[in-house]
């Protein structure tokens, strides 16, 4: 019986250069490592064509044919060997620009050859560089059948002779070993009988040698399933686990503060979606559980007003409750929104970031620490160890797609007793990525904009309309409206960039003399930062420049356009979280991508989806498509924390459902996996945990 745990220096062809390299660049250490480095395409080689068929666009082909000559041209480091080849429809050139010498050598000019590799076209003539030659043995039927799996390579791996080629004489080797032995099955037979799934030794074995698409596509089926059914297992296993192990404060009192909020302070009727997700979240607050909730909502389907109602319910429970979001700016912003809807409430509130001077912050954790201070609005700077609250019942994080995981871990240990959690996101992310990032977390949705809002008109502009966009600028500041204008800011062209931004900024103050142009950027210091910030929100100010500081949260109703340059640089999700600084009060928005006239086919689709749509659900799925999940911008969970060998979760979204539903099924009959009949399922979780889906709680 072979241990597929064995170290890959044992497998017959690797030794110990190539293990360090498999472990190094591809992160093969085991048998078991490389039995799940799958193929990312397959080509099909039962097919032979004819060398007068070939033509250069075709993508990978073989033909059978005898070499007519072989010569080596030019010399030294420039020399190549080319032959040609004809299979007596026509004549094509076989080129090698390495290892001319070895392959001259061993090529046979007598001997019929199965040829296999890319077309392309030079000098006229059809041509294949580097094939892949095998010689035909006349002794041997030879019946090419199958697919022919390719496999990723770095080119570290390509120097060290283990390029697709040579990761597929790997997996020969391996089989060649695995020939006596199948592979332990790691699926219990009733879920293997019950979904039609085919065995794990068949299975993997067909995922890298399959004879045909059908036997592919029920190989790939039982591996992504398989792999998607255990990541939901476990999360979801995760959840009843905590669900069951923590207790989590009863916030029952309905009192004082939020009537009253609600009968005199809220500054409009609340929305049919705001109702429900409030009512979802009080229930959650109520039911002795520790709440662990993720509301999501489109840039400006108000988010604050649910978070203050919220915050409102676990002070009427003498809880203390505390909001954070990701930068300064949003955080004073909040600060001073929720100070302004609470005048007259006997609620005290204070804010905590970076540049709260020392004094102040001590004086401040003092209030928190005796009690007296019901709600901390802040920073990063909340999550530091010298912040002690004296009963925090209640944490909410704004934009949580900003935080990283360990930093709402962080605030979870704020209090000996877990608060409830709630985590915002205005950046919609794909069903099937919230199901497994927050899989354990419950759900709500703000899926209702405010009345009255129109929808958002976005056009794109190459640069050469900048004299028409002017004259649009200028009617819009006419009427009152005021515009952002955000140039991107990246870090290796960080001097370029500041360049472009202080530039924009004279030209708009030139352009518009009559008005009061202000710049924003990240390298202000805090306060200059705020006062430039505040400039616009008052409207002493028309026009702000800015980078992408401005990116969450911000909002100004009153501001109606929100000029993009360089759209280019930005992605799907960034673009449409801009977009959403404007389109915040009942006025017509504006929405403006301008260009160079040059694009590449990413940015042409981008630029199309955003003038096409403007919900958020449909932007992310397309990111998440043009991107891959593993890429969502903005996300800090887009490093997953675990990884996927063989499922997609933008192109298997649906299996993923499917295999979160048989998970749920399971586990509605053995919540933690206790019975005997799961105790394969049990010890797969927890091999898979402890190998590679090192996912820790995440709230
Ligand atoms: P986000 O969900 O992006 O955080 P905000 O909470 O900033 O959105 O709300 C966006 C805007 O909508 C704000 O100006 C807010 O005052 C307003 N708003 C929120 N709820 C309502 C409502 N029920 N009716 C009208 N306007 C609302
Ligand atoms: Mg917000």
């Amino acid at each position: 019986m072979i241990d597929i745990s064995t170290d890959i220096k044992f497998l017959p062809g690797v030794g110990p250069k190539k293990a360090e390299l498999l472990g190094n660049e591809a992160g093969i250490f085991t048998y078991e490592d490389l039995l799940y480095y799958f193929p990312y395409k397959y080509v099909d080689r039962s097919k032979f064509y004819s060398v007068r068929e070939l033509n250069p666009n075709m993508p990978y082909v073989q033909v059978k044919g005898r070499l007519t000559s072989m010569k080596t041209v030019g010399a030294g480091r420039q020399a190549r060997l080319t032959a040609t080849f004809s299979d007596g429809t026509g004549t094509m050139e076989l080129v090698w620009f390495k290892g001319h010498k070895y392959i001259k050598e061993n090529l046979d000019a007598s001997s019929e050859y199965i040829v296999f590799g890319k077309p392309s076209l030079f000098n006229g003539m059809i041509n294949i560089v580097h094939p892949e030659m095998e010689k035909v043995d006349p002794t041997k039927s030879v019946i090419r059948s199958g697919l022919q799996a390719f496999y990723n390579t770095t080119e570290k791996m390509k120097k060290g002779y283990l390029n697709s080629r040579g990761m597929l004489k790997l997996m020969q080797n391996l089989f060649k070993l695995l020939q006596r032995d199948k592979i332990p099955e790691t699926m219990p037979a009733e879920l293997t009988t019950k979904l039609k799934l085919i065995h794990l030794n068949d299975a993997l074995r067909a995922a890298h040698f399959p004879e045909n698409h059908k036997q592919l596509e029920a190989a790939q089926f039982r591996l992504k399933f398989e792999e998607l059914f255990y990541l939901q297992l476990n999360i979801l296993r995760l959840m009843n686990l905590r669900k069951r192990s923590v207790k989590g404060h009863v916030f029952k009192v309905v009192g004082d503060n939020l009537n009253t909020f609600y009968k005199n302070n809220i500054p409009f009727e609340l929305t049919g979606a705001q109702k429900r997700v409030i009512r979802e979240i009080r229930q959650d607050m109520g039911s002795g559980k520790q709440m662990n909730r993720l509301l999501q909502g489109d840039v400006g389907s108000g988010k604050t007003l649910v978070a203050l109602m919220v915050m409102l319910i676990a002070v009427d429970n003498s809880y203390q409750a505390t909001l954070m979001a990701p930068t300064e700016i949003l955080a004073n912003q909040h600060f001073e929104t929720i100070s302004e809807m609470l005048k007259g409430l006997s609620v005290s509130i204070d804010l905590l970031t970076g540049s709260t001077k020392k004094s102040k912050r001590d004086e401040l954790h003092a209030r928190l620490q005796s009690g007296e201070l019901n709600i901390l609005i802040g920073t990063h700077a909340l999550i530091e160890d010298t912040v002690k609250f004296h009963n925090l019942g209640l944490v909410i994080i704004d934009e949580q797609h900003r935080f990283g995981v360990a930093q709402r871990a962080r605030l979870w240990k704020k209090n000996l007793h877990p608060p409830h959690v709630l985590v915002m996101t205005a950046t919609p992310i794909p069903r099937t990525l919230a199901m497994t990032v927050y899989g354990d977390l419950d759900v709500s949705i703000i899926d209702e904009l405010p009345p009255g809002r129109k929808p958002i008109k976005t056009v794109h502009y190459f640069h050469n309309r900048r004299n028409n966009l002017n004259r649009f600028l200028r009617s819009e500041l006419e009427k009152g409206r005021q515009i952002y204008v955000v140039y991107p800011l990246i870090e290796e062209s960080e001097k370029m960039d500041f360049k472009n931004l202080a530039e924009g900024f004279e030209y708009m103050q030139k352009a518009f003399p009559e008005y009061q142009t202000t710049m924003v950027h990240g390298k202000m210091r805090p306060a200059e930062k705020d006062d430039a910030m505040q400039e616009f929100v008052s409207g002493r100010s028309q026009i702000l420049v800015s980078t992408t500081v401005i990116e969450v949260g911000v909002n100004v109703p009153n501001a109606s356009v929100m000029v993009i340059e360089s759209a280019e640089r930005f992605g799907l999700s960034q673009l449409h979280q801009l977009r959403g600084r404007v389109g915040r009060g009942a006025d017509q928005s504006f929405c403006i991508l301008m260009t160079d006239y040059k694009m590449s086919e990413e940015t042409r689709k981008r630029m199309s989806i955003m003038t096409q749509t403007t919900d958020g659900f449909e932007i992310a799925e397309a990111d998440m498509k043009l991107r891959g999940p593993g890429d969502l911008e903005g996300t800090q969970q887009s490093g997953l924390p675990f990884s996927l060998h063989i499922a997609s979760l933008s192109r298997d979204s649906q299996l993923l459902q499917y295999a979160r539903k048989i998970a749920e099924d399971v586990l509605a009959g053995d919540p933690l996996l206790e019975k005997p009949e799961n105790i394969m399922l049990k010890k797969q979780v927890a091999r898979l945990t402890a190998k590679k889906m090192n996912w820790s709680m995440i709230s």
